[in-house]
């Protein structure tokens, strides 16, 4: 088994597929970065679906056993029901994370295609705080319904919503009443210091514990262990039975002694944290002819090497560091 410098093994692969968004979520691609003269990647610049399955293929004979396609908005990639037939041969757990702008329209061709489950994000079922929040003025409905049309074509649904104080904080009872009963898992994401463009401040951010007690005092909650190890979400059942939340606290809770995770960038750069600088080029490598015991070399030397641990060293001082974009890397 490959480990890292920590012993962390490889098991998980997020695959950018694009680093196109249809939205401006204002925590993520603000407008006044992300804005007509934004000089998003060619398509000459991407991966092939040919190279991506062929990266992914590799990384699976090296431990991986979950592939997520994000992006962007992975949905904007033509054809991406192609890919994911392809990443399906693979034999591995496939999951897709959108914005479900696209999905009741994608969504029987995409389980179709062997696509085993879906995650949509969707921070707030008030219209007018999401519409303000996606800053495309894209309505609630439409994701609503996008997830109606996954579980209808058979796709498991979790739900992922960030939130920022004073922003949709309000509306997290409101969601977890809406969610329970549904077999849709809702989870609830500290809003991070990924990128640089989005004024992050710890006084944004509302810590998991905070959630959970602000649920738990409507509808009571009682902790569920952890199902494997690098499980990202804390989970959280209703004591009545109708269902589970779970709660993303890189912040307040950073995960990193157990992150087993790498990224691919839209243009095939390698990160081994969410926080990262620098990618490793791997479509250089792949472009310039290398065999696949040249780029497992690659990845296993990536990997092997791997020492990052940001969260966990959070502190005001890496506040300031460069980070790549959340819309780059796809979360
Ligand atoms: N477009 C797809 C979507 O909406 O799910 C995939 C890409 S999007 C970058 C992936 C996830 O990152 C979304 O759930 C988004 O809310 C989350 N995200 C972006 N910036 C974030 C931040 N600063 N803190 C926490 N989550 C963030």
């Amino acid at each position: 088994m490959l480990l890292d410098t920590l012993d962390r093994p490889l098991r998980d692969l997020r695959i950018s597929v694009t680093d196109r968004c249809n939205f401006r979520c204002t925590y993520c691609m603000p407008k006044a970065v992300f804005g007509r003269d934004y000089r998003f990647l060619d398509r000459r610049e991407l991966l092939t679906f040919e190279e991506i399955e062929r990266v992914a293929r590799l990384a699976v004979g090296l431990g991986v056993e979950k592939l997520r396609l994000t992006g962007g908005e992975p949905l904007l990639r033509k054809d991406v029901e192609h890919l994911v037939e392809l990443l399906a041969g693979l034999g591995v757990e496939l999951t897709l994370t959108t914005n479900a702008s696209l999905l009741a329209r994608k969504a029987p061709a995409l389980a179709a295609a062997g696509l085993d489950r879906v995650t949509v994000s969707l921070d707030s079922l008030d219209d007018s705080t999401f519409r303000a929040m996606n800053d495309a003025d894209f309505p609630v409905a439409l994701v609503l319904e996008g997830i109606e049309a996954a579980a209808a074509a058979g796709l498991p649904v979790k739900v992922n919503a960030v939130v920022k104080r004073g922003v949709n904080d309000e509306g997290i009872v409101d969601m977890a009443r809406y969610f329970r009963s549904t077999g849709h898992t809702l989870r609830f994401i500290e809003y991070m210091d990924v990128g640089a463009t989005n004024g992050w401040r710890l006084d944004d951010v509302v810590p998991a514990a905070e959630i959970v007690e602000r649920i738990d005092a409507e509808f009571p909650l009682e902790p569920v262990g952890a199902q494997y190890r690098g499980e990202v979400a804390k989970r959280w059942r209703y004591r009545d039975g109708a269902g589970e939340i779970g709660l993303i606290a890189s912040v307040t809770q950073p995960f990193c002694g157990d992150c087993t995770r790498a990224r691919i960038s839209a243009e095939g750069r390698l990160y081994t944290c969410l926080f990262g600088i620098r990618g490793h080029d791997l479509r250089a490598l792949v472009r310039s002819g290398a065999t696949d015991d040249e780029l497992i070399a690659a990845l296993s030397k990536i990997w092997t090497r791997r020492a990052d641990r940001y969260s966990e060293r959070r502190s005001e001082r890496t506040r300031d560091l460069p980070k790549v974009e959340m819309s780059y890397i796809g979360g």
